[in-house]
């Protein structure tokens, strides 16, 4: 049984705000927003995350970033700049073990990762 939180809102098992539906790759409002758009970008097929070979198979991550720009455009972004990103494990607090493409913008999102 799968209990991967977001092959259950891909098969529709559970709801989520869906901006983009395609044969290979989802994109949905990220439940807990950083910026007014928050949106992720993630397969449709099962790949743990960025470091699972399945991420480079086929055209997977490019049709993600294709698919990120084309939401971006969708959700008035594309002029005025987003913030695309991948996490990876425990300093990046990866927290859900789908691969996803976080999509951020609609404000000025400041530097990069904040210095300390
Ligand atoms: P991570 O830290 O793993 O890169 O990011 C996971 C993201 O998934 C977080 O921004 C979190 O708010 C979002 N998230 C977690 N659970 C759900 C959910 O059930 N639905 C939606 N739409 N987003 C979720
Ligand atoms: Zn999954």
């Amino acid at each position: 049984m799968n209990e991967c939180i977001f092959c259950k809102i891909i098969n529709g098992e559970i709801p989520a705000e869906v901006v983009y539906n395609g044969a290979n790759v989802t994109a949905f409002r990220d439940i807990n927003p950083v910026a007014p758009v928050h949106v992720l970008i993630v397969p449709n097929r099962h790949v743990n995350d960025i470091r699972d070979e399945r991420a480079f198979e086929g055209d997977l991550l490019k049709e993600m970033f294709q698919v990120a720009n084309e939401v971006a455009e969708m959700e008035g972004i594309a002029e005025s700049g987003y913030r695309l990103l991948i996490n990876y494990g425990r300093d990046a607090n990866l927290v859900v073990p789908h691969l996803h493409l976080h999509l951020i913008g609609g404000r000025p999102l400041g530097p990069m990762v904040a210095r300390r």
